[in-house]
């Protein structure tokens, strides 16, 4: 497996807007924001107000951790500790299979691969997957490519 990130370097904090989410990580659940007004769903949590009706009623929305990757960057120098070891990895934008509104609006979320970049193509599903750290009261999502897809890109 790819990128192992040395979690003891990194100090995560849940504060009001992400306390849940962390929670729901712990017990290897992946949310996102919705609103409770029009439904609207975002990430990343600690935006407080809905960009579609601004209404600041929000709630969560469980999803399957599962979507498509839409794009990806490998990241080759690590700005933080905990990555130096992990170097190359690759970060996925991905499109979450049931976070698809009526208006073609699509909740997207970064990820860090468990992949190779080798791997890696836009278009390819991935789900979600959960790591323990050594801290208890974290567990940090990762993603992996679960399948094939009929139509791919790289770069090159
Ligand atoms: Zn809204």
């Amino acid at each position: 497996m790819a990128a192992t990130i040395d979690y003891s370097k990194l100090r995560i904090v849940p504060d009001a807007d992400t306390r849940e989410w962390w929670e729901a990580a712990r017990q290897h659940k992946y949310l996102v924001r919705r609103c409770n007004r029009c439904g609207h769903k975002w990430f990343p949590p600690n935006i407080p107000a809905c960009s579609k009706c601004t209404s600041m009623d929000v709630g969560w929305s469980e999803t399957a951790g599962k979507g498509v990757i839409h794009s990806y960057v490998v990241v080759v120098q690590p700005v933080v500790g905990a990555f130096v070891g992990a170097v190359p990895y690759v970060v996925a934008l991905i499109e979450l299979d049931d976070c698809k509104e009526e208006d073609g609006t699509v909740t997207r979320v970064a990820g860090v691969l468990t992949n190779e970049e080798s791997e890696v193509a836009i278009g390819l599903p991935c789900t979600v997957l959960f790591e323990e750290t050594a801290d208890p009261k974290i567990v940090m999502p990762r993603w992996r490519i679960s399948g094939g897809a009929e139509k791919t890109w790289t770069f090159e």
